[in-house]
Order: structure tokens, then C-alpha cells, then sequence
């Protein structure tokens, strides 16, 4: 579905991303772990086109590196933001209404906990409820391709299962996800395949649960 390729960001004068290569299959979740600075958000901006990159990134064959965002949502990749980025003020409604204006009753029988709040300014959902919602208008524009950056950033460890069990129900349901997460031990049990990325380069890759039994990724990663 994903092929990335020798993918190489710079800002300004300095290299964060180093060539890096990788893939995500149909229906796959793959995760990218790796430290504070790795360069994980940044290959996420690159492939949704916010931040320009050098490499080919093809979606489904096509090469899409140098496109702008909305082309890129368009033909099928659509990210969750790190932080969320709900529009505070507006009704959780209107909210799921910019993902798109049909499908909003679907999103409510995924996520109930957002119909019994839609009238409510998106701002005062609490912290999960706002990646729920940030997730659900992400899937209103049916993605291909789900990216999604740190979804358990700074949720408290009860809400993080809880957004991370609407994870594993997409993931049954075929969503094709990329994941960033320094939540390492969570985003290696939801996911299929993973790559450590360490100072924009990838350093270990492979299936998600024999990283989990890996050494180097256990002492890193993993607080072990
Ligand atoms: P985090 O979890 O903190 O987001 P990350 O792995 O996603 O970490 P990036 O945010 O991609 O890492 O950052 C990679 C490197 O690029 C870091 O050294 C960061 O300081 C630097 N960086 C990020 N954004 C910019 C920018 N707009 N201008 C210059 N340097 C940047």
C-alpha cells in the first residue's frame, strides 16, 4: 500500500531524516518507535506532504512525494496529529463534519461516547475523548491509509488502553495503519511490524512481537 524509499528530510542546514526505507502492506499496522527527536513525526509530515522531503513515497504505486496535503488526502493518506488538534470551540459535530459530511451517524455508532457529546465545544472533551475524535473525523474522509502520530500523548494510563482498543477494533476491521508512538510496549502489541528509527535512521525492523522480545529494543524501549 505504502512504499517508502531512500526518504530524506533536511531543515535548513541540518539532516533528520537519512535515507530511510520502509513499507506497509494492505491491512497491515505497522508502528514507528523510537526515541524523542528520532525523526518519526517528521517522516509522518514528509509523507502527508507537510514538510518537503527528498525519496519517493508511493501509495499504491503512485509516487505522490512533492504533492501538496490535500492532493495527498485526496488519494487516500489521512493523519491524526500529534496533540490531537480538535478545533476547541466548535461543536464535536462540526468537527466530525470537516472529516466529511456524510458518514457522521456511522462515526457515532463507532464512537457513542461522541453522540452523547455533540453538541459540546470540542475543547471540553477530555483529553481521550479528543483522540477519539480526532480519529473518528480522520476516518469520515475514508482513508486508504491511517497515519497517526503519538495517539496516547499525555493520557493518562487508563485512557491510553481505551484509545489503543479503538486501535485494535479498526485494525480488525482492515484499517491500514502507520503508527508513531513512544509508547513502545503498547504500539509493538497492537502492531503487526515495527521500525525503531534512532536519529532519522531505522536501526532495527521486523515483525511486532519478536521486537517485543528483543534485547536491544527491551533495554531502550521498553524499560526493561
Ligand atoms: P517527537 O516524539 O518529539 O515528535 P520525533 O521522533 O517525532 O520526536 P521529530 O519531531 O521528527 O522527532 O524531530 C526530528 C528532529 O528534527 C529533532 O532533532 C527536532 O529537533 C528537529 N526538528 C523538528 N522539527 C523541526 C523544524 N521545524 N525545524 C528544525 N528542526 C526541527
Amino acid at each position: 500500500m505504502l512504499e517508502v524509499t531512500d526518504l530524506l528530510v533536511r531543515y535548513g542546514a541540518v539532516q533528520v531524516v537519512h535515507g530511510i526505507s520502509f513499507e506497509v502492506k494492505a491491512g497491515e499496522v505497522v508502528a514507528l518507535i523510537g526515541a524523542n527527536g528520532a525523526g518519526k513525526t517528521t517522516t509522518l509530515a514528509a509523507i502527508s506532504g507537510l514538510v518537503r522531503a527528498r525519496g519517493a513515497v508511493r501509495l499504491e504505486g503512485r509516487d505522490i512525494l512533492g504533492r501538496q496535503p490535500h492532493q495527498i488526502v485526496r488519494a487516500g493518506i489521512v493523519q491524526v496529529p500529534e496533540g490531537r488538534a480538535v478545533l476547541a470551540r466548535m461543536s464535536v459535530e462540526e468537527n466530525l463534519r470537516l472529516g466529511s459530511r456524510d458518514g457522521v451517524a456511522e462515526a457515532y455508532a463507532r464512537f457513542p461516547v461522541l453522540r452523547d457529546r455533540r453538541a459540546m465545544p470540542a475543547g471540553n472533551l477530555s483529553g481521550g475523548e479528543q483522540q477519539m475524535l480526532a480519529i473518528a473525523r480522520a476516518l469520515l474522509a475514508r482513508p486508504r491509509l491511517l497515519l497517526l502520530d503519538e495517539p496516547s500523548l499525555g493520557l493518562a494510563p487508563k485512557v491510553v488502553a481505551a484509545v489503543f482498543g479503538v486501535l485494535a477494533e479498526l485494525k480488525a476491521s482492515g484499517v491500514t495503519m502507520l503508527l508513531v508512538e513512544q509508547n513502545a510496549a503498547r504500539a509493538l502489541r497492537l502492531a503487526d511490524r515495527a521500525y525503531v528509527l534512532e536519529l532519522g535512521r531505522i536501526v532495527i525492523s521486523g515483525r511486532a512481537g519478536d521486537l517485543l522480545g528483543d534485547e536491544r529494543v527491551a533495554r531502550a524501549y521498553l524499560g526493561a
